[in-house]
């Protein structure tokens, strides 16, 4: 039996559970997920051990739930990262911590029309959720004053687009004072496995970060909760992080592949190829199969030329650059989507190739606003880093972002 073809005789879960040693049949996996099956940790095992050979396979397969629960729409996110650097935590994956080495751009609270003249240039750009981001462990009450404040002009001048707030552990209160703002969902990433975290982390405990969604859940904002693979996690680690997004029942999952800064712990570790991304990618489809899977930060140096590969599983991704990195060129970005036969959601009525042409339009406009800034002559479209053009779907380190909130460069949105 290859491992994609669909079994004439259809088994029940214990007998499957108890026929250890059999090929993974992958579409027979997606039939008794679509039915209700809840993916064992046997199974996720499998997945993780798909050969290369058949990875693209599995990925079609998990694709059929990809396209079931979200059709070709891609979800479009936006990054503004409200305040950078100054961190005082010690995440060991992260630019922002405590005794971080790597020059990145480091700034306090941006002004609220700066925040929301940053958010606006993304929806620009075609996005449908702003992702407001802050370093730091969590808000004070003042900052989350500050953040209601920009949330609620945004919604004044996007009321249609979602807003998420990301601002690390909550206090009792915050998280309400953010929905009456308007906000839409509060970000805040398991990361990865519980029994990997005390390696990943000392400031802060796993379980408040568990406390910290289940309260914005509370407080009724869509909680939105995901991973950074690449760590070093074992393949057993990476499903116990799996299966706990599962059991919060996370709205939406950002899967993360390590980004690994210079001047941080995790400096040259590099530990994924762009089919263990895929793997990972199909894993949280069939685990969490109708939740918004987002390809986050790292994609662009991990998942390489499989990125448009990933849409297939994934239904959502953040445009243009990161927090402190610059992602992709965010033509680039249009055209994958276009390019792969998907359409931007909230634009999914409109024929593909119309919308296709006025998402390069946007792109372009967006690229003529980039022309004050100095260029490499690359001809990418983007204000250049100094160390020259970012990740491009190339692969390669980590370019630290210069343009965008925080400088006096356009953005790459
Ligand atoms: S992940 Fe957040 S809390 Fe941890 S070091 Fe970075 S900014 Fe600080």
């Amino acid at each position: 039996m290859t491992p994609t073809q669909v079994s004439a005789t259809v088994l029940d879960d214990e007998t499957r559970e108890s026929d250890a040693g059999d090929a993974l049949d992958v579409a027979d996996l997606v039939a008794r997920i679509t039915a209700g099956h809840v993916v064992t940790e046997s199974e996720a095992l499998q997945v993780l051990e798909v050969p290369d050979s058949e990875t693209l396979a599995l990925v079609g397969a998990a694709g059929t739930l990809r396209r079931k629960y979200f059709g070709n729409t891609v979800k479009v996110n936006y990054l503004v990262n409200l305040k950078s650097g100054l961190c005082p935590e010690d995440c060991t994956y992260c630019s922002q911590r405590l005794g971080s080495k790597a020059e990145i751009l480091k700034y306090s609270w941006l002004k609220p029309e700066e925040a929301v003249h940053q958010a606006g240039l993304g929806v620009a750009g075609g996005a449908s959720r702003v992702c407001m981001v802050a370093s730091g462990k969590g808000p004070s009450n003042r900052d989350v004053d500050r953040v209601a404040t920009m949330v609620e002009q945004l919604k004044d001048e996007h009321p249609h687009i979602e807003v998420c707030a990301c601002l690390g552990i909550l206090k009792d209160g915050q998280a309400e004072k953010l929905k009456a703002a308007g906000a839409d969902a509060y970000n805040h990433n398991l990361n990865t496995a519980e029994s990997l975290y005390p390696q990943i982390c000392s400031t802060h405990s796993y379980q408040e970060r568990i406390d910290t969604v289940e309260h914005a859940k509370t407080a009724g904002l869509s909680p939105c909760s995901g991973l950074i693979v690449g760590l070093g996690e074992t393949p057993e680690q990476l499903i116990e992080a799996v299966f706990a997004l599962r059991d919060l029942e996370s709205d939406s999952i950002p899967v993360n592949f390590l980004m690994p800064f210079d001047g941080t712990p995790l400096e040259g570790t590099w530990l994924l190829t762009p089919l263990d991304c895929l793997r990972i990618l199909a894993l949280v489809r069939l685990v969490c199969a109708d939740k918004e899977l987002r390809m986050a930060g790292g994609r662009e140096m991990h998942l390489r030329s499989l990125q448009s590969t990933a849409l297939e599983v994934a239904n959502s991704f953040f445009l243009g650059d990161y927090l402190t990195s610059e992602g992709q060129d965010a033509q680039k970005d249009l055209e994958m989507i276009a390019d792969a036969g998907f359409v931007v959601l909230g634009q999914e009525s409109r024929d593909p190739v119309e919308v296709s042409a006025e998402l390069r339009q946007a792109a372009a406009k967006v690229t003529s606003q980039t022309t004050e800034a100095p260029s490499c002559g690359s001809g990418c479209g983007s204000a250049c880093a100094p160390q020259g053009c970012g990740p491009g779907g190339g692969g390669g380190e980590p370019v630290l972002r210069r343009r965008g909130a925080g400088t006096g460069q356009s953005p790459n949105a």
